[in-house]
């Protein structure tokens, strides 16, 4: 397969990167055998975002270019936050962004008892204690990076004693946070992590899949590099933040007898975006505190709101090729999302026409109760899109913006006794604006240049603008939503902010808007571009008596501008 990402790619080359050179390496040098097995392994507490959407990429990309596989991995071991809905979440986002497992889905917790044997190794090796220090006094003796740590006092217990009181931790005899199992590597150590870290710890709480059979539950550190060894991962891909947990990744792996040879751990940048926030708990908080609808609100950056809001996985994938993979931290700017967002409706959408802020025109000269039926273009991008007919009557709605009364210089559109034409169809002029009691514009009468459309005798007659309508009569109603970037600043969780102080409060409008009228059988597989408007798609909620669509994209693209300058 020519296209690992299976998006069309304008470069048309294959990703490259740190890691796939060394996945490469590998392959040459038969370190597995030529297996290439990678992982994704999201912790069940949240849904997915546009960050693990950059990780997916990664590990199954990587997987696909090599006949190898990927692994989806619920990285289970911290049954308090943890949740099936999300369990459900996450296998639906990974499939539609584009990506199977096949059989390998695996749970962290399906290893439980096989990690327990491996503590007991351990133990037995004089390589863990269980320490009786209190969670505060564990910080303390732990030290900091440049001040040494000191010796837990069970740091000596003699190997007996230490198995006992495992044993004693498993069967639920000691209360929560009475003792941990903690690995004995070396309390002098440069880096923190190999400081004695915790291996276990009790917690008396229900596990989603496990129930109360366990109530000792293994660290991250622990639990991640022996399950990526007891399911033979080569290459086990994570953030830049795990780069310190590295040395203890290792050290684990060498003292136990696990399937050789052993993965190794490589470090990529997270992504981070502007005009967002990305962590699950900040996102969780925007959930819980109803700031947003839910997980798939149009405005969440999660896959499921971006999924809802009418971003195709296409899209998605394309963006995170883009963005590529690197060894440093930065901030992705977000008009790189929004510019992959276009360039892919572009290629993709309907165009239809639609009028968000009504104003009415009559067409003075139009023959009252005509109906003609105008061809337009469904896809100036796509020969094969063909057209569809659009009615025309006497009495049309326009765009509020279209009309102005006293218009500046260099503006266009229809203003009194200037000419515009109405796409697809007839040049029209404006005569006389009606107003109510209250000085309000309540309708525009106009002329319209009946020689004017396609094949009349003053078809190419030129006028400096041409704007867009829908015929009155013939027009459905729609819920239209625009949506809005949900922070007002490029930071919202930078140092010592509170990123909900800077909720954009215009992130979200509702109107009421005149479509044409083959919008009434729009399709949710389908996009649109309302022309001169934006791209739109229609919302999981809608239903023929009352559609909905959501704005997923403006259409002005600031990125490819800003390319074009630059
Ligand atoms: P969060 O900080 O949002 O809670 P997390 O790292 O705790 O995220 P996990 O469920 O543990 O979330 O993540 C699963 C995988 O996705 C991990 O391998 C993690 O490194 C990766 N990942 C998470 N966030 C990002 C990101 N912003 N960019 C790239 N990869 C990410
Ligand atoms: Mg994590």
């Amino acid at each position: 397969m020519s296209d690992p990402t299976q998006t069309p790619q304008p470069s048309a080359e294959r990703p490259s990167d740190f890691i796939r050179d060394i996945v490469a390496e590998d392959l040459k040098q038969g370190t597995y055998g030529g297996r290439v097995v990678t992982r994704f392994p999201p912790e069940p507490n949240g849904y997915l975002h546009i960050g693990h959407a950059k990780s997916i990429c990664l590990n199954f990309g990587i997987a696909l270019e090599n006949n190898g596989v990927c692994h989806l991995r619920f990285d289970d071991t911290n049954p308090t936050r943890e949740d099936v809905e999300y369990v459900d979440s996450i296998q639906e986002d990974v499939r539609w962004l584009g990506f199977d497992w096949g059989k390998n889905m695996f749970y962290a917790s399906d290893y439980f008892g096989q990690l327990y044997d491996y503590a007991v190794e351990l133990i037995k090796a004089g390589k863990a204690y269980v320490c009786d220090l209190t969670a505060e006094q564990l910080i303390e003796y732990r030290g900091a990076p440049n001040v040494p740590g000191k010796e837990s006092p069970s740091r000596n217990r003699p190997v007996e004693e230490n198995l006992d009181l495992f044993a004693r931790m498993r069967a639920g005899e000691l209360p929560d946070g009475a003792k941990t199992l903690r690995a004995k590597i070396d309390m002098a150590s440069s880096n923190i992590h190999m400081r004695d870290p915790a291996l276990y710890r009790i917690r008396k709480v229900e596990h989603h899949r496990t129930g109360s059979q366990w109530c000792i539950y293994p660290m991250y550190d622990y639990a991640h590099c022996l399950s990526d060894a007891i399911e033979r991962i080569t290459h086990s891909i994570c953030t830049l933040e795990f780069e310190v947990h590295r040395p203890l990744y290792d050290w684990i792996l060498d003292q136990l007898p696990v399937p050789q040879p052993r993965p190794h751990q490589y470090e990529f940048a997270r992504l981070n975006l502007g005009y967002t926030v990305m962590s699950k708990r900040k996102l969780l908080q925007l959930v819980e505190e109803k700031l947003v609808s839910g997980w798939d609100d149009p405005r969440m950056p999660t896959v499921a709101g971006l999924r809802r809001r009418g971003v195709t996985p296409a899209a998605i994938r394309h963006f995170c090729h883009r963005i590529g993979v690197t060894k440093y931290n930065g901030l992705t700017d977000i008009a790189l999302l929004e510019h992959s967002v276009r360039e892919d409706l572009n290629k993709r959408a309907l165009r239809r026409l639609a009028v968000l802020r009504p104003i009415k025109v009559v067409l003075t000269n139009y023959p009252e109760g005509k109906v003609e039926e105008l061809d337009a273009t469904n896809n100036p991008e796509d020969p094969n899109a063909g057209t569809r007919k659009v009615p025309f009557s006497r009495v049309l709605y326009i765009e509020r913006d279209d009309f102005m009364e006293n218009p500046p210089k260099k503006y266009f559109r229809l203003f009194p006794g200037n000419e515009v034409r109405l796409k697809y169809a007839y040049i029209i002029k404006c005569d006389e604006v009606i107003k109510d009691a209250g000085g309000a514009i309540v309708e525009l009468r106009c002329t319209a240049d009946l020689d004017s459309k396609s094949g009349g005798a003053t078809a190419g007659r030129k006028v400096k603008g041409t704007i867009h309508w829908v015929s009155a009569a013939h027009a459905i109603d729609a819920e239209v939503r625009l949506y809005d970037r949900l922070f007002t600043v490029e930071e919202p969780d930078g140092e010592g902010r509170d990123f909900k102080q800077f909720l954009n409060p215009n992130s979200l409008e509702i109107l009421t808007a005149k479509l044409e009228p083959s919008l009434g059988t729009a399709d949710q597989a389908k996009r649109y571009q309302f022309e001169r408007l934006a791209y739109f798609s229609l919302d999981r909620d809608s239903v023929p008596a009352k559609p909905a669509f959501n704005r997923t994209i403006t259409l002005k693209d600031t990125w490819a501008k800003e390319q074009r300058k630059g």
